[in-house]
């Protein structure tokens, strides 16, 4: 109920456009790295200090129109020339639809062709988030296009549908964040069972493990972190061979924690003015994340 509720919630553009004029509210400040380029450089600063890698992201949905689209392309351009000048440990996470998908694909694509070719000039990874259902095969056909060019692009695979499995061995050759997926799909397309997703997301990261390029293990959940730190051990995985990802602002101990133990550990980190159905899906994922609009609200 509470999760659809947050779903809803972070569906509304009339709270989204109110949201963008009235900046980081609500206790987004908590796991929004800032509104500008400067102040997310210096999050990115301080985690590289602590041995933590980045993976940033431009918020933004509901792109309509072109010049949004074409906004938040010079955005993330910017963003990849000042990682490059600053000399930060840190990529890009991306959104299609940010880049015109629901506009024209050929479009998009040209979008991120000009950032993938930028990136790739620097040797920098760009990952190409997944979002809904709707937009997935035409993201996936995206990839398809770019890495006809480029070898620096990958994407995530969300283990709560049930095409995850024929996915991930197609893209086996791709670095890949494998997720259980953020989304509210219905049950034509994705398991709606939390033990079922949760045993498929096990299964897909423990395959890719071993017969993957890369895998980016993105969860806060301590059950299944441990799991993976004992099939690692127990097959021998390098270390090299995959990173655990977590968001920015959540549970911040077990972060640093995991990259003190040496392993390779990459943050989420969200920029822009952009916040809110970010911050909508947070608390739908996980209504406890109320208690940090509470915390925040209560100390204005
Ligand atoms: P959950 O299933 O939410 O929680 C499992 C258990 O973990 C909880 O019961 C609790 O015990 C513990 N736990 C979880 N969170 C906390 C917390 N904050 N504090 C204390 N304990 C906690 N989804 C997409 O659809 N597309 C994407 O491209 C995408 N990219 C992502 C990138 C990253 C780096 C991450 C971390 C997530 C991404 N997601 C994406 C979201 C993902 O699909 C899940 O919706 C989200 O991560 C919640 O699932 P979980 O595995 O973290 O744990």
């Amino acid at each position: 109920m509470i999760k659809d509720l947050f779903i809803g919630l972070s569906k509304n553009q009339l709270l989204n456009q109110a949201a963008k004029k009235y900046g980081l509210r609500l206790g987004a400040q908590s796991v929004v790295a800032g509104t500008n380029l400067e102040e997310t450089m210096k999050s990115i600063k301080e985690l590289n200090s602590l041995g933590i890698s980045c993976t940033v992201d431009n918020l933004g949905e509901f792109v309509f129109e072109r010049s949004e689209a074409i906004k938040a392309k010079e955005q993330i351009l910017k963003a990849i020339d000042m990682i490059h000048t600053n000399q930060l440990d840190a990529h890009i996470s991306l959104k299609a639809t940010q880049l015109g998908l629901d506009i024209d694909y050929d479009f998009c694509l040209n979008n991120l062709k000009e950032i993938v070719e930028k990136a790739s000039n620097y040797h920098m990874f760009i990952n190409i988030d997944m979002e809904d259902q709707s937009h997935l095969q035409p993201s996936f056909d995206i990839l398809d296009e770019l890495s006809k060019e480029f070898d620096n692009v990958g994407t995530v695979i969300q283990a709560y549908f049930y095409r995850a499995e024929e996915d991930l061995q197609k893209y086996k050759n791709f670095r890949l964040r494998i997720v259980k997926g953020a989304y509210k799909e219905s049950g034509e397309h994705a398991f709606q069972e939390k033990q079922e997703i949760d045993a498929n997301f096990i299964k897909l990261i423990k395959w890719h493990l071993l017969n993957g390029k890369f895998t980016s293990i993105a969860t806060h959940d301590h059950r299944v972190i441990n799991q993976i730190k004992s099939f690692v051990k127990e097959h021998k995985i390098p270390k090299e061979k995959f990173e655990f990802q977590m968001l920015y602002g959540f549970r911040k101990e077990l972060q640093f924690g995991l990259a003190k133990e040496g392993y390779n550990f990459c943050t989420y980190v969200p920029f822009g003015e952009d916040w809110y159905g970010y911050f909508m899906r947070r608390l739908a994922e996980r209504p406890q994340n109320l208690k940090l609009v509470a915390s925040q609200v209560l100390n204005k």
